[in-house]
């Protein structure tokens, strides 16, 4: 396997992560040998289908993997020097809110209904920071300015349902920066939300990456939100990473089919938009990944070799890399055999 540097010291070290359920006789391989590596003020996007094991490996690093679930041994997550697989329950603990914190899709089941979102804010300062009530309940209500919610005093005394949908997003970033952590994990922060919401909170996100350094890991299966954030994109199918780039660069030179089969599914201004473009067949069981490569059955330019041999990641350029046999028979591309399907009216 190819190792790529990031252009900065890495912060975040994933060496060989597999995240196994084991459910009698049936294992489901989620994430299977995943490296990468994210740098000190870094925005690194994982991008793929439900399925891929995307969000696994988000809640891997948190260590919140619930069994029959485990992080199978051999696996590294190396954080500001510490391996986050082999740390004690008090010390991942510590961890968790104060130098790494996650942000979810839906905010309304994030929080809790019966109080204040700002005793829910000023909760965090209290357990990581040990301060004051009165301290805690101070710094909610900065937190929640710093996210441009308007009259964070009044606000921080309503509760969840009082807010819309782009209010309670704000909050749960609120309360994952109020630490200043060294690492945000946003898991499809912005699915849940209207389209035009959806461009404030990114714009807010990559905003407040800028002003505190803190690196983001953005986990979506949109790659439109990939562009709008991430300085670099892992592509993720059937628990492997198969591309890794530049985000301009695997927007200019996709190698993987996924990935061109994902951009492909991207709705553009001007395409008739009755006719969604969608890859054909679905993400395969982890219970019973495919011998070879993984992408095989849906893959335009599949041959022999690809059923015989998983591919290795192959070195594409500087920083690029793909999980696909193309880097060695590139001429393979121009025989295309079947195209990419076209389904009819097909919602997103
Ligand atoms: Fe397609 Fe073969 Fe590449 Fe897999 S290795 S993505 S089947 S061409």
């Amino acid at each position: 396997m190819t190792d790529v540097k990031t252009t900065t010291e890495p912060l975040l070290s994933i060496r060989d992560l597999r995240t196994y359920f084991h459910m009698g006789s049936v294992t489901a391989r989620s994430v299977d040998g995943v490296s990468f590596d994210v740098g000190a003020g870094e925005t690194v996007g994982i991008v793929g289908e439900s399925g891929c094991g995307k969000s696994v490996t988000a809640l891997s690093i948190l260590r919140l993997i619930q069994p029959p679930g485990r992080i199978e041994p051999g696996s590294v997550i190396a954080f500001e020097g510490k391996d986050l697989v082999t740390l004690g329950d008090e010390e991942i603990r510590n961890v968790r809110g104060n130098r790494i914190s996650m942000i979810f899709q839906e905010p309304m089941s994030a929080l809790n209904p019966v109080f204040t979102v700002g005793d829910q804010v000023a909760e965090v300062a209290r357990i990581h920071a040990g301060v004051s009530r009165k301290e805690a309940w101070n710094r909610a209500v900065e937190a929640l300015s710093l996210t441009g919610i308007p009259a964070p005093g009044d606000r921080a005394k309503q509760y969840p349902h009082q807010l819309s949908g782009g209010m309670r997003q704000r909050v749960l970033i609120a309360m994952a920066l109020m630490m200043k952590p060294a690492l945000v994990i946003a898991d499809e922060p912005t699915t849940a939300l209207d389209v035009t919401i959806q461009a404030q909170i990114l714009d807010l996100l990559v905003g407040l990456q800028k002003q505190f350094g803190t690196s983001i890991l953005m986990i979506t299966h949109d790659l439109g939100v990939i562009a709008e954030t991430t300085s670099r994109v892992i592509v993720m199918y059937a628990g492997e990473i198969v591309e890794q780039a530049a985000v301009d660069e695997l927007f200019a030179k996709p190698h993987h089919p996924y990935t061109e089969g994902l951009m492909f599914a991207m709705p553009h201004i001007g395409r008739d938009q009755e006719r969604l473009n969608v890859i054909p067949g679905t993400v395969p069981a982890p219970t019973a990944w495919p011998v070879g490569c993984r992408f095989r059955e849906r893959c335009p330019y599949s041959w022999d070799l690809c059923e015989r041999e998983h591919p290795p990641l192959y070195q594409i350029g500087a920083g690029h890399i793909s999980r696909c046999h193309l880097a060695i028979e590139p001429e393979r591309r121009n025989h295309p055999h079947p195209p990419l399907v076209v389904q009819e009216g097909a919602a997103a």
